[in-house]
């Protein structure tokens, strides 16, 4: 039997008082999608920060590929083949499309050329490859983003809130791509967008309060009424 890709188990943290996250487990077997949402404030991010190494877990354990990693350094996390989106575009603006793809490249994998002009295709970036990313529309930044991901050539790639500040057209470009991806590679997306979340059709964890308090298809987790009222009454 195969190590899975990622296995949290029971990982939790709290900031002084303050519990961000507790008892979540997630165990990602392949490739495919798997969705979170939840409230703002219910613990996603801090979750993706616990499987990437930028934050140290108070309690369980974090595996990539049957390896217990827990609390290692973002290094670590990035060499056995975790990748992560931040929620906000971080691209270096005055540099070309290429190179903020070429800074991104594995060091020790050594990314060829073809394999960004590859990233630049399933983007639909080929046509921008050499125009400063601060130059981009927002969407595209989006994108360039969730490429210097790539570039990592990751197993599992983690999405927090890719389209955020995106209009419905980018948004479903963005569905499209994510679904694409999947094919090649796990992947784990956070976001808001019910639309997309629609999209995207995959397994569904609902957080709340630091807990995964619904996990199931997205069409069960649309009709469950607990993840309503949570939605309802924050809304
Ligand atoms: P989400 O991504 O679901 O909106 P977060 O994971 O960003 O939620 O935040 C969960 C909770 O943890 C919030 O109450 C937030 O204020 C708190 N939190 C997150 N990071 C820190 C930190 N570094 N220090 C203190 N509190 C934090
Ligand atoms: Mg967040």
């Amino acid at each position: 039997m195969t190590a899975a890709l990622l296995e949290a188990d029971s990982v939790g943290v709290h900031f002084g008082g303050v519990v961000a996250v507790a008892d979540v487990s997630l165990t990602i077997a392949g490739n495919g999608i798997t969705c979170i949402i939840g409230p703002n404030g219910a613990g996603k991010s801090t979750f993706f920060n616990m499987l990437t190494g930028t934050v140290r877990p108070s309690t369980g354990r974090v595996l990539v590929g049957g390896h217990d990693i827990t609390g290692s350094r973002i290094e670590t996390f990035a060499h056995r083949g975790i990748a992560r989106k931040f929620q906000t575009p971080s691209v270096f603006e005055r540099l070309t499309v290429r190179e903020n793809l070429d800074i991104a490249r594995h060091p020790a994998a050594a990314t060829a050329a073809k394999t960004i002009d590859l990233i630049l295709s399933l983007l639909g970036l080929d046509a921008v490859a050499g125009t400063p990313a601060g130059a981009l529309a927002h969407g595209q930044k989006q994108w360039l983003e969730i490429g210097m991901a790539l570039a990592t050539e990751p197993k599992l790639m983690l999405l927090d809130e890719p389209t955020a500040g995106m209009g419905p057209e980018e948004t479903e470009k963005t569905a499209r791509l994510v679904t694409d991806l999947a094919g090649r590679m796990a992947i784990v997306v956070i976001e808001h967008d019910m639309a997309f979340i629609r999209a995207l059709a995959a397994r569904t964890l609902v957080m709340h309060h630091g807990k995964v308090v619904a996990d199931g298809s997205f069409a069960e987790i649309e009709g469950d009424a607990l993840v309503r009222d949570i939605y309802l009454g924050r809304r």
